[in-house]
């Protein structure tokens, strides 16, 4: 890097507030330590590698609704959008009682990794409301949705940022948000998020893709690493959408799922457990405590299960330095955004414990959501059998990819991930230029 390019970013570091310091350990500053990590390896593009460590955008919103009881509510809602160089941002929208703007920011700069990884023409954004939506009522849910898509209409569009589900936001959620978009616009604009219902110009196959890509890059790994899925015992963290496809993906290979945590609680079946019968269950319930056909767990003891695969597909900032030595896994494959520490990832990686980086292991939701906004373009919708070809072979060459990647430079399938990703970010950074 030459003494022109890096005067300006050491000059401003000291002048960033908190929340974009590298010393901030919330996911931002994890992230900030990630890019880090990969800067030696980026040759001349090191020049432009400030770019990937500000978003270019960061929009706060006031969501005020009326609760039923009459009263009004104001909740905080966030749009990030950390990178437009490769084509439209996109990425989730997440209502949780734990949303913050810097954590808004990390998921939004990781959609930029995952998007760029798989090579899928977008840039990355992410949105959330710091709301406990188990605490609204429909009504109260459509509200906010409504009015949080409006204050946010300033800057998403179907080639400008397109929304899609994160945590604890589902099929519905986007129809109400296309709605309210498509109200603002005077059309109908189906392009404007993804991971709508299939009636409403959704895709067939947007649902479990997630959990798919995740099961996809596992597979890969273990043909790699000589592990047999037939028998491996598999613990899974969140059984929602990721990790209860996944699960149910890897029982129908022939693996046990024998322990699965969630908000609910922790349960265990060293013969496996009977993951239709869970998925029902979570389904009925809300979760998986008090499923009959298991043992119930401290949840303590979760990380320690003895296990082959490991899937942490709940939240960010799981498997931390106090629990990633009692880790038995020989695969974690992060079906979760951010679910390990940089402090865990090198603890994981001396013990030998093979990780597949969030940025390429849960890809896939991404890619068939850009099937989704190609789809609406186009009005010609595909067959699931189409799309699920399509999402394994772009999940296993981007694995390939990003597996000879770290091969050639002796380095963790993460910063191999994120050399691939960076690379090709900030090429089009360089070829687009500054402007003016
Ligand atoms: N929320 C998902 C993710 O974190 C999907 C985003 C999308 O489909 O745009 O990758």
């Amino acid at each position: 890097m030459s003494s022109h390019a890096s005067t300006p970013a050491a000059g401003s570091a000291h002048t960033l507030p908190s929340y974009l310091q590298a010393d901030n350990l919330g996911p931002w500053g994890i992230y900030l330590q990630q890019v880090d990590r990969v800067t030696p390896y980026l040759g001349h593009l090191a020049r432009w590698v400030e770019t990937l460590k500000r978003p270019k955008r960061a929009l706060i919103v006031d969501v005020p609704i009326e609760l039923d009881n009459g009263t009004i509510a104001h909740f905080e809602g966030y749009r990030v959008q950390h990178n437009t160089s490769r084509g439209p941002g996109k990425g989730g929208v997440r209502f949780h009682q734990d949303v913050t703007l810097s954590e808004v920011m990390a998921l939004s700069a990781w959609m930029s990794i995952k998007n760029a990884a798989v090579n899928v023409p977008y840039g990355g954004a992410k949105g959330g409301i710091r709301v406990d939506p188990k605490t609204l009522s429909m009504g109260e849910l459509e509200r906010l949705t409504r009015r949080y898509t409006s204050e946010i209409g300033i800057i998403i569009g179907p080639t400008k940022d397109i929304p899609a589900p994160d945590v604890n936001t589902n099929g519905q959620i986007m129809a109400w948000m296309m709605d309210t978009y498509s109200m603002n616009v005077g059309a109908t604009a189906t392009g404007v998020v993804t991971g709508k219902p299939v009636d409403l110009g959704g895709s067939l196959g947007r649902v479990e893709a997630t959990g798919r890509g995740v099961f996809t890059v596992g597979v890969e790994a273990a043909k790699l690493t000589g592990l047999a899925i037939e028998g491996a015992r598999v613990a899974v963290q969140g059984f929602g959408n990721v990790g209860g496809t996944a699960g149910k993906l890897f029982a129908e290979a022939g693996a046990k799922v024998v322990a699965v945590q969630d908000h609910t609680g922790t349960i265990y079946n060293g013969k496996g457990l009977d993951v239709p019968a869970l998925l029902t269950h979570v389904k009925a319930n809300g979760g998986v405590g008090g499923f009959a056909g298991a043992d119930s767990m401290n949840p303590g003891e979760f990380w320690g299960v003895d296990c082959e695969i490991l899937i942490p597909a709940a939240l960010e900032g799981q498997i931390t330095k106090d629990n990633a030595g009692k880790i038995k896994a020989k695969l974690v494959i992060e079906g979760a955004n951010g679910p390990t520490t940089p402090e865990a990832d090198d603890i994981l990686h001396d013990k030998g414990v093979l990780v597949l980086p969030d940025v390429i292991a849960n890809a896939g939701g991404v890619t068939v959501s850009y099937f989704e906004w190609v789809q609406d373009f186009s009005s010609f919708f595909w067959s699931e059998d189409e799309i699920n070809a399509r999402l394994v072979r772009i999940m296993q060459e981007a694995f390939a990819g990003v597996w000879q990647v770290a091969q050639e430079h002796k380095v963790s399938l993460r910063t191999a991930t994120f050399i691939v990703a960076c690379q090709r970010i900030l090429h089009a950074r360089e070829m687009r230029g500054l402007y003016p």
